[in-house]
């Protein structure tokens, strides 16, 4: 698997599982001691996809040791406002049952808060239980007012991207930063027809592949780390086998110039959870 280097030198696999939408705890259990025993090596999960409890017991159950797997999740936007980060960690932790996440990351940028929070990410950065820190579905504004009084520089933003909505200008501004873009909706979070788009199809066909291993491809030559959730180990298996191909130069312009900034999640700058 391909790694990602951060900019404290950490290293994330390229490619993750995503385990958003898997709220029944067996499901989500069984989901990522699936994804653990083929090989994958970084879990997506978040406070408020209720599912850390099952994520920790799939790990412990998998036998894989825990410093093997690249772990991220997520500060919620009500301990955001609270302001009881080290709480939220700590709560996080408990359910995951272990001692550290690899990545921590702010959910999204709470108006009032998304400046302000970022010492207390910080503090949660020097005290080891997390080694590294970041945002997401930060805009570019969010990040220059979080730089103007950061000591730690987020090592990740994650935000949605797919072809449909490349964010060509927040990958370079992240890149230019030295903060690691990280696309969630990868696939078009089953809202698209962008799996069926016959450029996607057409570049899949020439590589006997499928259109969902086209775009994770994409992703990770772009340098875009990808989190992909499927619950069927079949697909599974396909989202993480995307490195014994290659996409030409051509192939990648074609794929960027499917951008119509179609966005399908929540706007980072209105919404209102
Ligand atoms: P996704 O783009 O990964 O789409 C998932 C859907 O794509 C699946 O439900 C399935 O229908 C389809 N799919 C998956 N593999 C396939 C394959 N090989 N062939 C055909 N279809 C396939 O959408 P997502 O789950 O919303 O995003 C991925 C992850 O990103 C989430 O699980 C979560 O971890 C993260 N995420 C983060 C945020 C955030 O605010 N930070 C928001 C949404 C999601």
């Amino acid at each position: 698997m391909k790694k990602f280097k951060l900019n404290n030198g950490t290293e994330i696999p390229s490619i993750g599982v995503g385990v958003f939408r898997v709220e029944e705890a067996i499901i989500a259990q069984e989901m990522v001691e699936t994804a653990l025993a083929i090989g994958y090596r970084h879990i997506d999960t978040a406070m408020i996809y209720g599912n850390e409890e099952a994520v920790g017991k799939a790990i412990k159950n998998s036998g894989v040791p825990r410093e093997e797997i690249f772990l991220t999740t997520k500060l919620w936007n009500a301990d955001q406002r609270s302001g009881k980060v080290q709480e939220a960690l700590e709560e996080s932790l408990r359910k995951l049952k272990t001692e550290y996440v690899d990545l921590y990351l702010v959910h999204w940028p709470v108006a009032e808060t998304y400046v302000k929070v970022w010492s207390k990410m910080e503090a949660i950065y020097k005290s080891g239980k997390a080694k590294a820190i970041g945002v997401s579905n930060y805009q570019t504004h969010h990040i220059e007012d979080l730089l103007k009084q950061a000591e730690v520089v987020p090592a990740v933003n994650q935000f949605e991207s797919y072809p449909y909505f490349t964010q060509e200008p927040l990958i370079k501004y992240c890149k230019e930063k030295g903060i690691y873009p990280e696309a969630w909706g990868p696939l078009g979070a089953g809202q698209t027809d962008v799996l069926a788009n016959p450029v996607i199809v057409d570049i899949a066909k020439k590589h006997s592949k499928n259109p969902a291993q086209i775009i994770i491809r994409w992703d990770v030559q772009r340098g875009v780390i990808v989190i992909p959730k499927s619950v069927h180990k079949e697909r599974l298996i396909e989202n993480l086998t995307v490195m014994d191909f290659e996409l030409t130069d051509e192939e990648m312009k074609l794929i960027d110039h499917l951008n119509k900034n179609q966005r399908l999640g929540s706007n980072p700058d209105s919404f209102n959870f």
